[in-house]
């Protein structure tokens, strides 16, 4: 149904579970790829598999020189940018009484400021292009908090903000963005909680299942592609009914 033919995506966490089903996803509908992480052999494996038009860059998202190279280098790729997949994440969990400043800033750093730095730069060839789609990966537990991972959920519930002023501020040109909000996706991330956790996370679930990468890649197409060009500032749940927000 959706077609992204020709469209340059790039993409921040595809050596992980779910940037690496954005990755397969969108090429199997004619996207073309850069694909971004740190773990070279992990990129260059997707790579391979996938074939085509895809290129990998490495980059530790923790360096803003980094940053700046990658948003340079993936211009240069295939020309511009159509796509822009805020993937890359991670959680440092702990209890906020026993917090450190670093889980505190590297967490923050990582899923909040490096994608904003990230966006923009890139936002700027859209902005002269008049096109562009901007998706930024929250969480559910940015909408409804989580023990234990205080930075985590703030460093996600403060894309909702940035994505929203974003999107006021690029919507006459032809540039939209969104977030996606999984609940609790099989992954490797999610593979650190213990059998226990799952089922207890589980029973929360309407539908009676972790999600899959493919339920979030889904989702992503949606927002990426031209027939969601009416959508912006908004966030799309994908969480099996555990949240009705
Ligand atoms: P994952 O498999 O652990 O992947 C995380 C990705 O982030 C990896 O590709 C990793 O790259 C990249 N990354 C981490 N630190 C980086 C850094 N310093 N520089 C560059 N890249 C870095 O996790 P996932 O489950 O696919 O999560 C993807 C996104 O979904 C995250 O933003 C996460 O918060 C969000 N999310 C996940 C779930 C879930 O249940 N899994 C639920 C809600 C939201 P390398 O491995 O190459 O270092």
């Amino acid at each position: 149904m959706f077609d992204l033919s020709g469209k340059v995506v790039l993409i921040t966490g595809a050596s992980g579970g779910i940037g690496s089903a954005i990755a397969r996803k969108m090429k199997k509908i004619g996207a073309r790829l850069i694909l971004s992480g740190t773990r070279e052999n992990v990129l260059d494996k997707l790579s391979t598999e996938i074939g085509g038009d895809t290129k990998t860059i490495v980059t530790d998202l923790s360096s803003k020189e980094d940053i700046m190279n990658l948003a340079t280098e993936a211009e240069n790729c295939f020309g511009h940018i159509d796509i822009l997949i805020n993937n890359a994440g991670i959680t440092a969990d702990t209890l906020f009484i026993r917090m450190k400043d670093d889980d505190w800033d590297n967490v923050i750093n990582i899923n909040l400021t490096a994608s904003m730095r990230l966006t923009r730069q890139v936002i700027k060839g859209m902005l002269k292009r008049k096109y562009g789609r901007i998706i930024f990966i929250s969480s559910i537990v940015g909408y409804t908090g989580n023990p234990g991972q205080t930075n985590y959920s703030a460093s996600k519930s403060a894309l909702i903000g940035l994505t929203k002023s974003i999107a006021l501020e690029v919507a006459a040109r032809g540039i939209t963005c969104n977030l996606i909000a999984p609940g609790f996706i099989s992954t490797p991330m999610t593979d650190k909680l213990t059998d226990e956790q799952k089922s207890k996370i589980i029973v929360n679930i309407p539908v009676n299942r972790l999600g899959d990468v493919e339920d979030i890649s889904n989702g992503c197409i949606y927002l990426a592609s031209d027939e969601s060009s009416f959508i912006t500032g908004t966030t799309l749940h994908i969480n099996g009914g555990m949240s009705m927000i």
